[in-house]
């Protein structure tokens, strides 16, 4: 499919326009290793002509628009996406590696993204207050101002989805920088919203790396929250640069969820849960479920069923839509290499294939399941970003508690036991921001609440929370005795 629009060029007041220092950077194609385009490497000029647009548009037009408005707009965006789905979902391939399906899960969750914000941007309420006599008391919800939006490159549609259809259901203007890896539905999608009437500099794109333009948006005095997604490390580094700056920020920072399977599970139901959360996107996905723990008496069946399934995950190209597809790039398959070698005393109890034709120049690893693994190995304690899974065994609920809650990390969890006391103790005792109780992830749950504690990061995002984390809560007191 090609391309419809410049890509070499920044989104800033409206206009699309070259990188101050006019210099571009490669996107490549981690299928088969080719460039695909040259993206704009914007820098700390461009995030402060972005700034000074967000601020112009705020107290211009879209500061001035009704939440209603907003919302038409938001809602008459989520139809253009809706209609330009399959041309997302190629350019997502493309640029990610994801399989067609995968990718156009990824629009369709775009385009619901924009549905639910611009349903619900009118739909955020302030309270009255009781409070001594004299004093009427309200609150107000108002926008932060301009928001720094940073994304990585696994979920480019979703997270812009989530972090950007709120905080313009909220009115804020927005300054997103995608990541360098995958910039192409970040450009496509600001296109589809000048086409839905956004007005000029309510959003504002500036491609480029991260520690350029993504450093100088995170630190800059004019961007009033800044919203990340991505490594630890980085994400570390943002909040510092935002502390500098007194402004709040949103880290999601991915997780090792564990799903955490009992003797009275229904194996039956759990099983495509247990695998495809753990290999989805090649298991770039911040709530991969990395660990799976299993209680003794039916381990053996779990590991022997799981590993009939992986025997028949394929990986290849994108375009082919085969269950998996290469990681985002050369450098991603060396660090997913390098854990994979350090998993060399463990037990593999099964693998996927890489099909024969696959590129060589192609970033493909492949899908692996190692069985048991002690809860302290690296590979069951750190984030490996790529298509492994470990399996734990334990005896006791205690025991699954503790393993489960054993890592740094807090963003997902799932649990499987047809037994309702031991759902409810569990949903309370699993360090995590989300559980999913004889499920995984509901299906993506746009109007979900989602985020993580520890080093899964704070904040949240998805669902009407997200809509509070984008505004700030005034509270109005008058007295009239
Ligand atoms: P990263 O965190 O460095 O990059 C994510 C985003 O942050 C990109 O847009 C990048 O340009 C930007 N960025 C980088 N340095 C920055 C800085 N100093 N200031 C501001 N922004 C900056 O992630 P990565 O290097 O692409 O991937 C490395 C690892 O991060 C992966 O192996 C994986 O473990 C993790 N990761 C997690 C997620 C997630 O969804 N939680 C997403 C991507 C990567």
């Amino acid at each position: 499919m090609a391309i419809w629009f410049e890509t070499d060029l920044c989104l800033i007041g409206g206009g699309w326009q070259r990188a101050a220092g006019g210099e571009t950077l490669p996107l490549v194609n981690p299928s088969d290793g080719t460039e695909v385009c040259r993206i704009a490497r914007g820098g700390a000029a461009d995030i402060e002509a972005a700034v000074t647009a967000a601020q112009t548009a705020r107290a211009g037009d879209w500061g001035r628009m009704t939440a209603v408005e907003r919302g038409r707009i938001l809602s008459r965006l989520g139809r253009i996406v809706t209609e330009r789905v399959d041309d997302l979902a190629a350019l997502e391939a493309m640029d990610v590696g994801k399989p067609l399906t995968q990718a156009r899960a990824d629009a369709v969750a775009l385009a619901r993204y924009c549905e639910f914000y611009g349903g619900a941007a009118d739909k955020v309420m302030g309270e009255t207050i009781p409070y001594l006599d004299g004093y009427t008391v309200y609150t107000l919800r108002e926008p932060h101002g301009v928001t720094g939006h940073i994304v990585p490159w696994n979920y480019p549609m979703q997270i812009i989805g989530r972090s950007v259809g709120a905080a313009l259901a909220m009115g804020n203007a927005c300054v997103l920088k995608p990541a360098e890896e995958a910039c192409l539905t970040a450009l496509a999608f600001a296109h589809l919203a000048q086409e839905a009437g956004l007005p000029d500099g309510a959003l504002n794109v500036v491609p480029g790396l991260g520690a350029e333009a993504g450093a100088a948006l995170s630190g800059h005095p004019g961007v009033q929250h800044v919203s990340f997604t991505g490594s630890v490390a980085t994400g570390a580094l943002v909040q510092a640069a935002a502390a500098r700056n007194v402004v709040p920020v949103t880290l999601e920072l991915g997780g090792k969820s564990p799903q955490v399977v009992f003797e009275d599970a229904d194996i039956d139901a759990a099983l495509p849960f247990l695998v495809n959360a753990g290999i989805q996107n090649a298991g770039q996905t911040c709530s991969a479920s990395s660990r799976i723990l299993v209680q003794r008496g039916v381990y053996d069946q779990v590991r022997d069923r799981m590993a009939g399934a992986y025997a028949g995950l394929t990986v290849g190209p994108a375009a082919e839509d085969l269950r998996l597809g290469p990681l985002i790039s050369a450098r991603q398959k060396e660090i997913v290499a390098g854990f994979l070698s350090r998993g060399a005393d463990l037990s593999v109890a099964a693998q996927g294939v890489v099909v024969d034709h696959a590129p060589e120049a192609g970033a493909y690893v492949t899908p692996t399941l190692f069985a048991d693994v002690a809860a302290d190995h690296v590979l069951a304690r750190d984030e490996i970003f790529g298509p492994v899974q470990v399996m734990i065994p334990f005896e006791t609920e205690e025991e699954a508690v503790r393993i489960a809650n054993g890592t740094d990390y807090g963003l997902v969890a799932g649990v499987w036991t047809r037994d309702g006391a031991r759902q409810m103790r569990l949903a309370k005792a699993l360090h995590s921001g989300q559980v999913f109780i004889n499920n995984y992830g509901a299906g993506g749950g746009v109007e979900l609440p989602f985020g993580g504690i520890g080093k899964s990061g704070h904040g949240r995002e998805k669902g009407f929370e997200a809509l509070y984390g984008f505004s700030s809560l005034k509270t109005v007191a008058a007295y009239h005795a």
